[in-house]
């Protein structure tokens, strides 16, 4: 298996897991932006936003929900930014869907 975050998922590369269920994987960002940085990952490996099909909606949605669920937990009430980061132009850097979940300071915008 050659995609990192499948690696990370399956155990194989060690992280620091935040979240967990039977659809997706959150784990801490290896070089954190802010206080609160963390990556919720799909069990299944989708390549990007980009490339998710008809199939994937539900799982979209429970994606954003994870965020929304971690921030809670975290205690980020004032405020967060979830990121999808797709492509090239997009500074996707790891060909595995993911969500950012940025918080514990004001976040700039527009973001460069
Ligand atoms: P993106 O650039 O949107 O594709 O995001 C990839 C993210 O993965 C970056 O924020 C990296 O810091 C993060 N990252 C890369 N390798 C690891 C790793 N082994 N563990 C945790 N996060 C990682
Ligand atoms: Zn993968």
């Amino acid at each position: 298996m050659s995609c990192l975050f499948c690696r990370i998922i399956e155990g194989a590369i060690p992280s620091t897991a935040v979240y967990q269920d039977e659809h997706c994987y959150a784990f801490a960002d290896i070089h954190p932006q802010a206080p609160t940085h963390v990556l919720i990952a799909p069990r299944r490996h989708v390549e990007s936003l980009a490339s998710a099909c008809d199939e994937d909606r539900a799982l979209l949605g429970h994606l954003q929900w994870a965020a929304a669920e971690i921030a809670r937990a975290k205690g980020l009430a004032k405020g967060y930014r979830v990121v999808v980061n797709t492509g090239e132009d997009g500074g996707q850097t790891v060909d595995h869907l993911h969500l950012h979940l940025l918080g514990g300071r004001a976040l700039h915008w527009p973001p460069g």
